[in-house]
């Protein structure tokens, strides 16, 4: 009998669990005002494109060679620029690197979950933590957030009582819904998670430089709590998403159990250096975080006087609605050159805070779509 031609995906011998699984994807569509996918809207700057030019030629110069291995030096750098946000001083061994937060987070699933172990995560939020729990054979279950999208001490020590996880996740802020979560939260999951001695507590602090003043970061709890795990990104707030480079900080021992499964030389000597450059322009990024926050506070502000009801934001983004066709307003918006997020939650939007002029120019295309004269 000939063997069976490979025309589509169902017809590879792909791993059973992954049938039926879609890939993570926002819609790139070509328009003038992209507001979707929660990017910093400030180019770098022409001194710092001058710079980051320059290091990449000093690491071309020594291609040849496979890159530091354990990314020192820039998790060095990391440690400190840490420091101020945790309250202490964040140590190089408490830091680790990768290709942007995704790849950190896949190395905690693969350390920490597998086949026979559990991930849970409250839903709504960033969607790649089940997909990265599945796609290392973690399972996964998602537990729901309150009506009004908070996350209470109550819920997530429940949760982590009743199924014991391996690795739990808790966004703050959290992506689509864009508010932080108390300490409060956070603590008692991770003294929950004490009492179990399961597994892990991930913060995903992707958005943390963006939060409103007077909210802390998981990072205060470091000391106190070896099952934390604080996620970051320079993805966001240091406007280097094409870099691709996430970071997180642990125990030392969390550290060190990344280094079983982390590829050899997987940060290349490229983004080592582009990242150590941009963190040494991390005052001028970092203005790029006001003025950012002030474009959100104003979506903030201005969203309610169209109508709409709006979720605090913490972040970079915010989720608005609430409409009986979210998808028609989407559509609406996207005939108007504005590209927002359908995050597929019933009802509610998420839009990116970029420029002045972008925040003009959806606003305006909202109040179009919204009483119906474009
Ligand atoms: N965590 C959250 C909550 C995010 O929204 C994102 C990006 N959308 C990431 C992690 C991943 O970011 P990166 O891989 O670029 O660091």
């Amino acid at each position: 009998r000939p063997a069976r031609r490979v025309v589509t995906l169902d017809d590879l011998p792909l791993r059973d669990d992954l049938r039926g699984l879609s890939p993570y994807g926002a819609p790139q569509i070509d328009v003038p005002v992209r507001l979707n996918t929660n990017e910093n809207p400030h180019p770098p700057s022409a001194g710092l494109v001058d710079a980051l030019g320059k290091a990449a030629t000093l690491a071309a110069t020594e291609a040849n060679r496979y890159p530091d291995r354990d990314a020192e030096a820039l998790r060095a750098d990391l440690a400190y620029y840490l420091t101020s946000d945790a309250g202490f001083g964040v140590h190089t061994a408490q830091v680790w690197a990768a290709n942007g937060s995704n790849e950190i987070l896949q190395q905690l699933c693969q350390v920490f979950g597998g086949p026979g172990r559990t991930a849970v995560g409250f839903e709504p939020s960033y969607s790649m933590h089940r997909l990265i729990a599945l796609a290392t054979a973690t399972g996964w279950v998602g537990e729901q957030r309150a009506e009004d999208f908070t996350l209470d001490a109550e819920r997530v020590a429940g949760a982590i009582h009743r199924h014991r996880p391996a690795l739990l996740f808790l966004a703050s802020p959290n992506n689509p819904t864009a508010t932080a979560l108390g300490l409060d939260v956070i603590s008692a999951a991770c003294d929950a998670m004490e009492e179990v001695g399961s597994g892990v507590v991930v913060v995903d602090e992707a958005y943390a430089e963006f939060r409103r003043a007077g909210v802390p970061s998981a990072l205060t709890l470091l000391p106190d709590h070896p099952r934390l795990v604080v996620t970051r990104t320079m993805s966001k707030a240091f406007a280097l998403a094409g870099a691709r480079v996430g970071y997180l900080a642990a125990h030392p021992a969390v550290v060190d159990a990344l280094a079983l499964v982390r590829l050899p030389y997987h940060l290349s000597s490229f983004t080592q250096a582009i990242a150590r450059t941009a963190l040494a322009h991390a005052d001028e990024l970092l203005g790029t975080v006001e003025a950012v926050k002030a474009q959100r506070d104003l979506l903030a502000r201005e969203l309610p006087q169209l109508g709409c009801e709006v979720a605090p934001s913490d972040a970079n983004f915010v989720l608005f609605g609430h409409f009986t066709d979210q998808r028609a307003v989407w559509q609406g918006l996207l005939d108007a050159g504005v590209l927002v997020r359908d995050v597929g939650l019933g009802g509610w939007l998420r839009v990116t805070a970029g420029l002045p002029a972008e925040t003009d120019a959806f606003l305006a295309a909202l109040r179009a779509v919204l009483t119906g004269n474009p």
